[in-house]
C-alpha cells in the first residue's frame, strides 16, 4: 500500500487518552490523525442512551474525586454532575440476607469492614518491604480468610484484580500522587456526551485497526487495515492488554525495558449485569450494596436524576467473579444475578425474572479492543508503570490509563492526564 497522508503526529486509539492527546496537539496547530479500530470513539467509555430514560454507562461510570481533571471538561461542555456517596452509604449483606447500612450490621462485622478500610488507608505508613500483595499485607495485619473475602469485594474488585494479585507498592504509589479526592459523581448526560463534545472537530479515522508501526529517524509508518499513514511522531494509547497480545507489531521491536514493562501488567475481565424493571424495588437512597457472592457489587445508575423513576440497577463484577459470569451463557449469568439481587433487596418470593423488562450483560473481557477491564500490577512489578509511559527514542510516545504513573491509573481522569502528558512530551 502507498502512504497517502503525512502528519506531525498519529495517535492510535480514540479513548480518553487518545482524545486528550489529540485535543492538545490539534489546538496547538499540529497536523494530527487519531486512528481508531472501533466504529465509535470513547473506548472503555461507552454510554448507551437506548436502555432506559437515563444514560446508562456500559464502561466507566463515575468521576472518582471532586478534584479530578474531568470536572473542568464537564463545566466547559456545559454538562452536569450528580454526586454519589457510594462508600458513605454502603450496605452490606451477610450470606443470603438483605443488605443493611454498615451501622446496622452486627458489631463484629461492622468492625471488620471499618478495620479493613482503615488498614487499606494506612498502607503508606507500613509500606511492606519487599513488596507483597494486598492480601498478604492484610493477612500480616491479622485478618482471617473470612475478612479477606470482604476485602476482596470492597478493595480488590474496584481495582479489577484479586487481593493476591495487587501490588501494595503500586497502590502506595497511587495514594502518594493522588490529587483527585474521595467524592464520587456521575455525569448526568453520560460520559459519552462529554467525549463527544471533547472530540469535536478532531480528525478521527474510525473502523481502522493498526497492525504495524514501522519507526525510525526518517519517520514513522502506521500500517492499518485501511491505509498507511506517515508521521514524525506517534502516540500509542491502546490498552496494555492489546500491546501484551502483540496485536500491534513494532518494527524495530520496542526496547527490552518497554517489552518487560508491558509483560508485567495483568488485565482481568470486567462485567456488568444491567437490569431494567417496571418499578423500583429499592428506596431512593440506595447507592451501593455488596456481599461476597458472585454478583458482589450493585449500584443504581439513575440515582439522583431529578424526578426520575428509572428502575435500573447494575452489578459490576471483576477478576475471577467476572470470569465466572462470562463463562456462563448470557441468560444464565443474568438469572444468577437476579437470584443474588433478590437476596440483597429482600424481595423474597417476588419473581424478579418476570419483573425485568430488559437486561444486558456487558463483558469487557470479550471485547477485542479492550481484552478486559483495566490493568493492574502484581507484587514486585510497580516500576513497570513509569517504564510503560516512557517515550522511545523521541519518536514513540505512550499514554492510556495503565501509563498513569503520576496520577490515578484505572480511571478516565488518569487516562486524560496521560494523554496531556504525552502531548507535552511531543513538544506541545
Ligand atoms: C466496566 C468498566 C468500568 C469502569 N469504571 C470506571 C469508573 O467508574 N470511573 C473511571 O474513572 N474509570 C472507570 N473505568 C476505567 C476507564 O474506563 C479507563 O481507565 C479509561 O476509559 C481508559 O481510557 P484509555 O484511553 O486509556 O483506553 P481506552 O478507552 O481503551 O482507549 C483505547 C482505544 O484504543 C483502541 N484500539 C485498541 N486496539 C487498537 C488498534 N489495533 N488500532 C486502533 N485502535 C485500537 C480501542 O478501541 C480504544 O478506543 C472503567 C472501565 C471499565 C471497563
Amino acid at each position: 500500500m502507498v502512504a497517502v497522508n503525512n502528519y506531525d503526529v498519529v495517535i492510535i486509539g480514540a479513548g480518553a487518552a487518545g482524545l486528550a492527546a489529540g485535543r492538545k496537539l490539534h489546538d496547538a496547530g499540529k497536523k494530527i490523525l487519531i486512528v481508531e479500530a472501533r466504529d465509535r470513539i470513547g473506548g472503555r467509555v461507552h454510554t448507551t442512551y437506548d436502555f432506559a430514560d437515563t444514560p446508562i454507562e456500559l464502561g466507566a461510570e463515575f468521576i472518582h474525586g471532586e478534584n479530578a481533571a474531568t470536572h473542568d471538561l464537564v463545566k466547559q461542555a456545559g454538562l452536569h454532575t450528580i454526586p454519589v456517596d457510594r462508600y458513605g452509604k454502603l450496605r452490606w449483606a451477610q450470606y443470603s440476607r438483605p443488605a443493611l447500612p454498615v451501622n446496622e450490621l452486627p458489631a463484629e462485622l461492622r468492625a471488620t469492614i471499618t478495620g479493613l478500610f482503615m488498614h487499606y488507608r494506612d498502607l503508606p505508613k507500613h509500606a511492606p518491604q519487599p513488596d507483597v500483595s494486598l492480601g498478604q499485607y492484610l493477612r500480616e495485619r491479622g485478618w482471617n480468610e473470612e475478612a479477606l473475602k470482604i476485602a476482596d469485594v470492597l478493595l480488590a474488585q474496584t481495582c479489577c484484580a484479586s487481593l493476591e494479585a495487587l501490588s501494595c507498592a503500586d497502590l502506595i504509589r497511587e495514594m502518594r500522587v493522588d490529587h483527585a479526592g474521595k467524592q464520587e459523581f456521575r455525569i448526568k448526560e453520560g460520559y459519552g456526551e462529554l467525549l463527544k463534545w471533547y472530540s469535536r472537530d478532531l480528525p478521527i479515522q474510525l473502523n481502522t485497526s493498526v497492525r504495524d508501526v514501522i519507526w525510525g529517524e526518517k519517520g514513522i509508518t502506521v500500517v492499518t487495515t485501511r491505509e498507511d499513514y506517515y508521521a514524525r511522531q506517534c502516540i500509542v494509547t491502546v490498552p496494555v492488554s492489546i500491546l501484551s497480545r502483540g496485536s500491534i507489531r513494532f518494527n524495530p521491536p520496542l526496547s527490552d525495558d518497554k517489552q518487560e514493562a508491558i509483560a508485567a501488567f495483568r488485565t482481568e475481565p470486567a462485567t456488568k449485569l444491567i437490569y431494567r424493571f417496571h418499578e423500583k424495588f429499592w428506596d431512593d437512597d440506595l447507592t451501593f450494596m455488596c456481599h461476597t457472592g458472585l454478583a458482589s457489587r450493585w449500584w443504581t445508575p439513575a440515582y439522583g436524576h431529578e424526578g426520575d423513576n428509572t428502575a435500573v440497577i447494575a452489578c459490576f463484577a471483576t477478576a475471577e467473579k467476572a470470569q465466572i459470569l462470562d463463562e456462563q451463557e448470557e441468560n444464565r449469568a443474568l438469572t444468577w444475578g437476579l437470584t443474588e439481587l433478590n437476596w440483597l433487596l429482600g424481595t423474597g418470593e417476588r419473581d424478579l425474572r418476570k419483573a425485568a423488562i430488559d437486561s444486558r450483560r456487558v463483558s469487557w473481557g470479550f471485547d477485542a479492543y479492550a481484552r478486559g477491564g483495566y490493568a493492574h500490577l502484581p507484587p514486585g512489578e510497580s516500576p513497570a508503570r513509569e517504564v510503560l509511559a516512557r517515550p522511545e527514542e523521541g519518536l514513540l510516545f505512550f499514554a492510556g490509563e495503565a501509563t498513569a504513573y503520576d496520577t490515578n491509573p484505572q480511571t478516565v481522569h488518569g487516562a486524560l492526564e496521560s494523554g496531556w502528558r504525552a502531548a507535552k512530551e511531543c513538544g506541545v
